[in-house]
């Protein structure tokens, strides 16, 4: 568990309730999965006499609520990032499985509803106390290696800028708006939602092959504490010299709903074009290989290899806290997707 310790990414798996459809598909048959929340494991179904066991940082049985889902995966990251660290939390999973409901869920007809996204601001917006603080937003979709702008879709090329001295990742030409408040957030991901179902019909791909990324930065105003000074001379005391300007602390929150993770080798025969195809597997492969990396405390996070892998750089590993989020179903028609999903999160472990 390191959820004190940045550096890894730390794993949870959801699993979805079984729907409609397969209420009545599936009457017959067990779920693939079985899960056992207080061991934090998860066992895979083989077939009816075999299992395999997995051990995670956290296990969300179906009925986790949306509110413990933001507490256990998001608020650590969200309250690292007051502290004034980078962070991010993801959602890896086959399409259908969960991911936008668990992070981008409006929850407007019932607030309970909301998902990490809202959840996030609400919190963020409650700890920005001083007027010279500031939050502002920016909602990106990243697909075929090409960033686009879902406040402003005739921005639809924007570059991932690196500050070769800092290392700090940005998108000074995407639109970031600042808010006040909650409502406004809220209008806003309505909006960046409208304009990718748009920029996707008229591509002609459905959002489940794109990555839509959530960016806040928080600007927080520190005021020097009363004593500070002493401890930084190392106590010696420098009459006339004990106001210290308040210093400016810069972090940033990324929510990444991922692509969907089933395996689109098969082009073609899903309406997958061969370039689209690759361009998913670069980015989910390249992030596998970073996850994989951090976890094994290796030199060599290959961050480089794709456009969602950069644009995580500054907030992935180091200093940064990151949560990942590995969403399932219960349906053992897709066993086979969900073993495959529940390996790549346990690459992170
Ligand atoms: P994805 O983004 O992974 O493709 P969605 O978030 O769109 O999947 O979820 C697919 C469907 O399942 C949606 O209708 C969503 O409301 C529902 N769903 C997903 N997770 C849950 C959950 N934990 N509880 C209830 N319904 C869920
Ligand atoms: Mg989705």
């Amino acid at each position: 568990d390191n959820g004190g310790v940045p550096g890894r990414v730390r794993v949870a798996v959801r699993l979805r309730p079984r729907n409609s459809e397969e209420m009545v598909a599936d009457m017959d048959f067990a779920d693939c999965v079985e899960l056992q929340p207080e061991l934090k494991r998860l066992k895979l179904r083989k077939n009816n006499w075999d299992c395999e066991t997995y051990q995670f940082d956290e296990i969300l049985t179906e009925t986790a609520s949306q509110k413990r889902v933001y507490e256990v995966v998001a608020k650590p990251v969200v309250e690292s990032v007051l502290e004034g660290y980078n962070g991010t939390v993801m959602a890896y999973g086959q399409t259908g499985t969960g991911k936008t409901f668990t992070l981008g869920k409006l929850g407007e007809e019932d607030t309970a509803d909301r998902g990490i996204m809202v959840r996030a601001m609400e919190d963020i917006l409650a700890n920005i106390s001083s007027v010279d603080d500031s939050v502002t937003v920016s909602y990106l979709q990243l697909y075929m290696e090409t960033v686009q702008d879902l406040l402003a879709p005739e921005k639809d090329n924007i570059a991932i800028v690196e500050d070769p001295k800092t290392g700090d990742v940005s998108v000074p030409s995407a639109t970031h708006v600042e808010l006040q408040d909650q409502r406004s957030f809220v209008r806003l991901l309505q909006a960046g939602e409208a304009n990718r179902f748009a920029a996707n019909t008229k591509l002609n791909t459905e959002s489940s092959r794109s990555h839509a990324i959530l960016l806040v930065n928080v600007r927080k105003v520190v005021k020097p504490k009363i004593g500070d000074r002493e401890s930084e001379n190392g106590g010696s005391p420098q009459v006339g010299k004990n106001i210290r300007a308040p210093t400016i602390r810069k972090s940033k929150l990324l929510i990444v709903d991922l692509a969907g993770s089933e395996r689109v080798d098969k082009s073609g025969s899903e309406g997958h074009t061969l370039e689209e195809a690759k361009s998913i597997n670069l980015s989910l492969t390249a992030l596998g290989k970073c996850i994989n990396a951090l976890a094994e405390n290796s030199p060599h996070v290959p961050i480089r290899d794709s456009k969602l892998t950069r644009m995580l750089r500054d907030s992935f590993g180091g200093t940064a806290r990151t949560s990942l989020i590995v969403t399932i179903g219960p349906s053992p028609r897709h066993r086979g997707e969900t073993a495959s999903t529940i390996m790549f999160g346990q690459r992170a472990m």
